[in-house]
């Protein structure tokens, strides 16, 4: 019988690898790093408790890292098999991978500094060499159609309208005769948001792993646009410039199209809007090639130029360019990574533009506890930047609409929108709370009684039906 077995992303968000094995063929869904606090990071240090030389397949549902960012470990621990993937997500994997090993190799030059580290010299958990041989396993498959693997697997994806590329795989296991149907969620998108697709109706399965990150929450229900909107009047009227702490798959983006339409309806004024960071440049390039994702909205602008390209809009690539904007004493806008502030070109910027009340920081993604994002939406007087104590003036603005994540309500939409209910519902990828909140919203709202939180290790069998 086949058998499932969670290795990640099981009462956390972060990690996600699903192992499904059957007939004694393995493929593992998703490949993800634990990211997050130290007691989660050491997880990636383990070992696997199979041997990725016995795996003989991986699936990706998208290339965030905590979906992909084990795959250098596996591949350098011996999985020699293909790496399934779409198109967008192959792409993206080829920018957020080695960036994810520049990572890994400084945190090991830090903690070689600052000599804490139980290795000796400290060792990164992989190197920016050990990338290309992970990108050269990946092969691309459509969305919608099926994928035959094996004699026992299947698959298909679904527009999971979450980042770009991003999908819901529909895994059909064939055995003695026998078959059943899982159906992994990956990160769920939203409805009605710019740029991508909505998520997809899902298909029919027996058993579904619904992932939980906003499992206990509902998004702010205004639109983008006005809260954008207000703040760029504002922040321009009183002469200060708007900087936006933004990852740069996704929210860089969304930003960018908002930015853009708002010009496009003179609704806020055509300021200078700088993106500062060459991994969001990278990123902005694939959204505009990959043209399978994009909704109507996006499509209906496009002959009009581009519409994620602002009217003055100024991408900044070397570190040269990026101080250059220091000068910058008129309202503008800076987007610039990382998204919570924990490191990246946008600390120069806050150091800067902090101590000036003029000037506003909007947050517009999740932020987690311990970092700078955190600290500043918790109302920090001061943020340790660079070796020094930073005066923190300016306005800080949290936007919670730009999340790339469904929230409960949309969730519940999602799993409404099987065509009959799972024989059992598994919740994965997110914090206890919301996963327990979520389990009695599925069992109260949808009538679906057999909802199970697995832990980090369970294995359950897939009996056929
Ligand atoms: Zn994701």
């Amino acid at each position: 019988m086949a058998k499932l077995t969670f290795l990640g992303a099981a009462g956390c968000v972060t990690g996600s690898k699903y192992l499904v094995e059957a007939a004694r063929r393995r493929l593992l869904l998703d490949c993800g790093l634990f990211q997050g606090s130290k007691q989660l990071r050491l997880l990636n240090w383990e070992r696997l408790p199979v041997d990725p030389s016995t795996i003989d397949w991986v699936v990706l549902t998208h290339a965030h890292i905590d979906h992909t960012g084990y795959l250098p470990r596996l591949v350098r621990d011996g999985f020699r098999g293909p790496i399934f993937a779409t198109s967008a997500t192959r792409d993206l994997c080829t920018i957020l991978l080695p960036d994810s090993a520049r990572l890994q190799e400084e945190d090991a030059e830090n903690a070689a500094r600052k000599g804490y580290s139980k290795h000796s010299p400290p060792l990164p958990l992989y190197t920016e060499a050990e990338v290309a041989p992970v990108l050269a396993r990946i092969s691309e498959f459509p969305r919608g159609a099926w994928q035959v693997i094996s004699p026992e697997f299947s698959i298909r994806a679904h527009d999971a309208g979450h980042i770009l590329g991003a999908s819901s795989i529909e895994l059909k296991i064939a055995e003695n005769g026998k078959s059943a149907t899982v159906l992994f969620s990956g990160d769920v998108g939203r409805y009605d948001q710019p740029i991508l697709k909505d998520p997809a109706v899902p298909p029919a399965a027996d058993f579904v792993l619904c992932e939980t990150t906003y499992g206990d929450r509902d998004h702010p229900t205004g639109s983008p646009h006005d809260a954008l909107a207000e703040i760029i009047q504002q922040v321009s009227r009183r002469g200060g410039a708007i900087i936006i702490p933004a990852f740069a798959v996704g929210r860089t983006q969304a930003l960018l199209y908002v930015l853009r339409e708002l010009e496009d309806w003179q609704r806020i004024p055509s300021l200078p809007v700088y993106v500062d960071s060459p991994m969001a440049i990278s990123a902005t390039e694939l959204y505009q090639r990959h043209h399978e994702d994009h909704d109507l909205d996006f499509t209906r602008l496009e002959p009009n130029g581009n519409p994620l390209e602002t009217r003055r809009m100024h991408l900044l690539r070397t570190a040269e360019e990026s101080k250059s904007i220091n000068k910058v004493s008129t309202p503008c806008v800076i987007i610039s990574a990382s998204g919570m502030a924990t490191g990246g070109r946008v600390l120069h910027h806050l150091a800067r533009r902090l101590p000036d009340s003029r000037n506003a920081v909007v947050l517009a993604g999740f932020q987690a506890e311990g970092t700078r994002g955190r600290a500043l939406l918790e109302g920090a007087k001061t943020l340790h930047i660079h070796g020094e104590e930073v005066l923190v003036k300016a306005e800080v603005i949290e936007l919670n609409q730009f999340s790339a994540h469904a929230d409960r309500d949309e969730l519940l939409r999602w799993l409404k929108a099987m065509p009959a209910p799972p024989r059992q519902t598994f919740l994965v990828h997110g914090e206890p709370a919301a996963r327990e909140a979520f389990r009695s919203a599925v069992q109260t709202q949808l009538g679906w009684q057999s909802v199970t939180l697995p832990k980090l290790g369970d294995s359950i069998d897939l009996a056929p039906a």
